[in-house]
């Protein structure tokens, strides 16, 4: 896999770095995400549901989902309007049925329903982006892959790990600055950490152990 195409960071900010990780690792020994799956196939559908709402309430859903369809065929045949009520509570009902199924339409014509494992074949898949097919190949095959989601962005920044904006850009950089063995324990430490810490509107600076190591101008104070 390439890693960033104009960004070679020196020792000290690998340093920095790993400092950063090993110390999201102490905080989060063992990481693995919150959505219930079985296989490639489901992490997949659980992840286009989980958009805008919690993982909890995907995993009330995506059971029900598997239940009456357990497999892509299945669920590339099935009626829309059932599958709407059965992903309703999940929010954006219309917009996830449509893309669940047209997932499984996808899966199946391209790789006879078997999830591939390669990042440049999952991204051919409908629907799919380089954040879930980086979740799906770090998750299930523990295979080098680093997903840039919104708290992955948001605490790059902050901590100054990364300038960039863009997802693609910031996951090059990710993968230039850590040995490819870490790759795929990095997004769900920080994503974890996001939540937990480095909130977008009100981060908990105060009781951060990454406080010396940041470089955000705003950090709060304890109230
Ligand atoms: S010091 Fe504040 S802004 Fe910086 S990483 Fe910690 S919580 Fe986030």
């Amino acid at each position: 896999m390439p890693a960033a195409p104009n960004f070679s960071p020196g020792p000290d900010e690998k340093r920095n770095a790993r400092v950063v990780l090993n110390r999201l690792k102490k905080r989060y020994p063992t990481m693995q995400t919150a959505l219930e799956y079985r296989d490639a196939w489901q992490l997949l559908v659980a992840t286009v549901l989980s958009a805008q709402t919690t993982d909890e309430n995907v995993n009330r859903v995506a059971p029900q989902v598997f239940s009456r369809w357990p497999t892509p065929e299945d669920l590339a045949g099935a009626n829309p309007e059932e599958v709407e009520e059965v992903v309703f509570s999940t929010g954006f009902y219309r917009q996830k049925t449509k893309s669940i199924i047209s997932l499984a339409a996808d899966l199946v014509e391209k790789y006879d329903g078997i999830v591939p494992a390669t990042l440049e074949e999952l991204v051919t898949l409908r629907g799919v982006g380089r954040k879930t097919a980086s979740v799906v190949l770090a998750e299930v095959w523990d295979i080098p892959a680093i997903a840039v989601d919104t708290h992955v962005k948001r605490v790059t920044n902050r901590l100054g790990l990364t300038k960039e904006s863009d997802p693609q850009k910031i996951e090059f950089e990710l993968r230039a600055l850590h040995p490819e063995k870490e790759w795929s324990g990095i997004s769900m430490r920080y994503i974890q950490f996001g939540r937990d810490v480095c909130d977008a509107r009100r981060p908990l600076c105060w009781q951060c152990p990454l406080a010396d190591r940041c470089a955000y101008p705003d950090k709060t104070r304890r109230p």
